[in-house]
């Protein structure tokens, strides 16, 4: 009798101290912005892509339950910042000025910034945009580097989607954005191009609350992990075609 009590009772600390060991729950709230395919996007009523299926076997391997938070992407830093959502997946790519805000696990894929025009478009480098009117979604690194453009003038979305309907349209001269998103609108519109040369190459990471510094490393294990069985390049290979 006493020997089943003492064993009851180790059970649960082991179970209160592994629910301690990276957060407070055994949830894993990944805030993200479901618009950006390949990486997240909706499928029926289902949030899918790159980071989802990463998130999930990052879940798995820390005994978490996934559970995705769609939200604008400019509200995504805010959210993990207030424990609202535990880490930011979103395809963000890694800046200074973000890890004022959050920490950032180890980067799990490379990305870049590309333009999108018309395909009767004359702008056939980053040094054409000079001047013109330029789509991007609000809070990105796209709309950072439009403000780098001399006399342009930046149109800021809530979602890429809707500057690629502006570009289609004939309101705005041109979109920048992720090469991998950039791909999958152009593959939708067929008066759309991508221009080959890229603006910048970026790294693309998880962003985690700066004082759940157990999460990070708990992450960045689970990374590291995922990497070297190849799982990661799994899962980018299964949604991003190799040219
Ligand atoms: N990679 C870009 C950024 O981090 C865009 C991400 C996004 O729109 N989901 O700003």
């Amino acid at each position: 009798m006493k020997r089943s009590m003492i064993t009851v009772l180790a059970v649960c600390a082991a179970f209160v101290l592994s629910a301690c060991g990276s957060g407070s729950s055994n949830k894993l709230v990944m805030a993200t912005n479901a618009a950006f395919p390949p990486y997240e996007y909706v499928e029926g009523s289902e949030i899918t892509g790159i980071d989802p299926e990463i998130a999930k076997l990052i879940a798995d391997d820390l005994g978490k339950e996934l559970v995705i938070e769609d939200m604008a992407f400019d509200s995504i830093i805010a959210a993990v910042q207030s424990g609202k959502a535990d880490i930011a997946m979103a395809g963000m790519t890694v800046t200074e000025d973000r890890k004022q805000n959050i920490n950032f696990s180890d980067p799990y894929t490379e990305a870049a910034q590309v333009i999108v025009v018309k395909n009767d478009s004359t702008v056939a480098s980053p040094d054409d945009l000079k001047g013109k009117t330029i789509g991007v979604q609000i809070g990105t690194t796209g709309d950072i580097y439009a403000e780098d453009i001399e006399e342009a003038t930046i149109e800021r979305y809530s979602k890429y989607f809707e500057a690629i309907n502006a570009l289609t349209q004939g309101k705005i001269d041109a979109v920048i954005v992720d090469r991998e998103p950039g791909k999958v609108f152009v593959g939708e519109n067929a008066d759309l191009k991508m221009i080959d040369e890229e603006f910048t190459v970026e790294e693309y990471a998880i962003g985690v609350a700066k004082d759940n510094e157990q999460l990070l490393n708990d992450i960045n294990a689970s990374l590291k992990k995922l990497q070297d069985s190849g799982k990661i390049d799994e899962i980018i290979n299964k949604y991003i075609k190799a040219e």
